[in-house]
Formats: C-alpha cells, sequence, structure tokens
C-alpha cells in the first residue's frame, strides 16, 4: 500500500483507486473494471463527490423495489466485490436477495477470488458458480449470458452495479426490473434501467444498506427519467458554480 496522507483533498477518491488496484493485483478486477472505474471518477468529479439529492430519492426507490421483490438478486461483478464486500451481504440480508457472481470477462481465478472476499465477509450461498445450474439469456455475447438458473434467470428484481449497456437491455428483454449504480447518467445502463443510482457505489451502498433496514413504506413515487434528468441538472448547477470560482 501507498501511503496516502490523511489530510489529502480527493483522499476517499484515492482509496477508492487504491482498493481497486489492489484488487486488480489479486485477480477481483480485470483491467477493463480498472478504465470502467476511471470513467466513474471523471463524473465523480462532475457531480462533486458527493451523493445528491436525486441519488437519495433513487436509493429510496430502491430499498422498496428489492423488499417487495418475490426473487431479487444482487450481481456482482469484481469492481463490486473489490469495493463493497460487508455491504453486498447487508443488503443481500436486509432484503432477502441472493447473490450471483456475474463476469463480463469471465475467468475460473477472478470468480475464485470474488467467492473468497464475498465468503469473507459473511456470504453463504452464492450463485453464478455451478455450471450445472447455468443457461444462456438472449441477446448477449459475451459470459455474461451465462447466468444460474435460480438466480438471475428466474428473477423479477435484479441489482446491476457498474452495469454494460447490451446486458442491461437483455435483462429488460427478459422482463427484469433493474436497480443500477452508475456514476454517469447518460449511459445506456443508466437510461434503460428502471432506477438508476447515479453515485458513486461506495457512497451509495452504505445508504441503501441503511434505507433498507428501515420498516415501514411499501411504495414511493418515482421517475426515472425524472430522476436522471434532475441528476443532469446537478452537474450543471455544480459546473456553474464552479466556474462561478474560477
Ligand atoms: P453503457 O454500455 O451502459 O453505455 P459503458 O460502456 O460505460 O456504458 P461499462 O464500461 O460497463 O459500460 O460501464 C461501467 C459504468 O460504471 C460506467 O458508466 C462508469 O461511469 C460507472 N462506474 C464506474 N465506477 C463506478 C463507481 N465506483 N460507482 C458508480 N458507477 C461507476
Amino acid at each position: 500500500m501507498t501511503a496516502i496522507p490523511k489530510s489529502h483533498p480527493r483522499l476517499n477518491s484515492l482509496l477508492i483507486r487504491e482498493k481497486l488496484v489492489n484488487g486488480f493485483d489479486n485477480n477481483l478486477v480485470a483491467k477493463e473494471g480498472l478504465l470502467a472505474h476511471g470513467r466513474g471518477e471523471a463524473f465523480d468529479y462532475l457531480i462533486g463527490e458527493k451523493t445528491s439529492k436525486s441519488a437519495k430519492e433513487a436509493i429510496k426507490a430502491a430499498a422498496i423495489m428489492l423488499k417487495n421483490a418475490e426473487n431479487s438478486v444482487i450481481s456482482v461483478n469484481g469492481n463490486f466485490a473489490a469495493l463493497c464486500p460487508k455491504e453486498i451481504i447487508a443488503l443481500a440480508k436486509n432484503t432477502d436477495s441472493k447473490i450471483e457472481v456475474n463476469l463480463f470477462y469471465s475467468s475460473e481465478k477472478r470468480k475464485k477470488a470474488i467467492t473468497k472476499i464475498l465468503k469473507k465477509s459473511g456470504a453463504k450461498k452464492i450463485f453464478g458458480l455451478n455450471k450445472k445450474s447455468s443457461t444462456k439469456l438472449l441477446g448477449i455475447d459475451s459470459a455474461r449470458r451465462i447466468v444460474d438458473k435460480d438466480g438471475i434467470f428466474s428473477a423479477d428484481v435484479v441489482l446491476v452495479p457498474l452495469e454494460d449497456g447490451d446486458r442491461t437491455i437483455a435483462l429488460k428483454n427478459a422482463k427484469k426490473k433493474i436497480i443500477t449504480f452508475d456514476l454517469n447518467p447518460l449511459s445506456r445502463t443508466a437510461e434503460t434501467s428502471d432506477i438508476t443510482i447515479v453515485d458513486n457505489v461506495t457512497r451509495a451502498m452504505k445508504l441503501l444498506v441503511a434505507e433498507s433496514k428501515k420498516k415501514g413504506k411499501k411504495s414511493i413515487k418515482y421517475n426515472n427519467n425524472k430522476n436522471l434528468k434532475q441528476s443532469i441538472l446537478e452537474i450543471k448547477k455544480n459546473l456553474e458554480r464552479r466556474a462561478k470560482n474560477a
């Protein structure tokens, strides 16, 4: 680990970067995952590296959707496992969701490393590991079309963080409700999902875990297109403020 001074103005961002680099060195994260993170970091700068009002609304709606689901699944890739292993387990517990490992750039080595960190964080059952219970989603070329019959394939709600647009569209075509975390409000995933949380997954997962613990509310008025528009306007406001002070 490199020593990052505690007073660094972008300490959190550097710590996240370090987790991913360590994840890469430990076979958790793919090269492409580092590139995807770089894209995310750029958008995090634009949103001011804090959770916006619109993201908080999306988080509330996501907690309710997960809790109301019949069969919800949290899809886990290398970046997600490297950044939030404890929160994945807590969210699965609070919302009675399954956990499935699903990789764009699949390799047995990476699956093993992800399983190891999830188990270390408290996971009991993990889907997506047994070839015998795998099946294919239509409309995707990559390894990501391979899903677990008892996991994503039969789910009504799927949480897919840091996702690629093709798979989100394929999951929507398979009639799933989709929740995603995506710092880029302009991505195809952001536009296709039912609930898009435009925030850094490291901040938003903590809030989603806390929200999913709350009892009470069974429904909420939520419109993803309106929420995305709001996210874009929040970026615009942030940039205008920065321009004024430049
Ligand atoms: P699409 O295919 O949906 O148009 P894409 O080609 O960018 O988008 P990916 O490379 O799979 O698809 O995207 C990963 C997404 O995850 C990017 O939009 C990126 O902004 C986002 N992202 C990366 N790191 C984080 C993070 N820590 N928190 C939230 N989102 C992130």
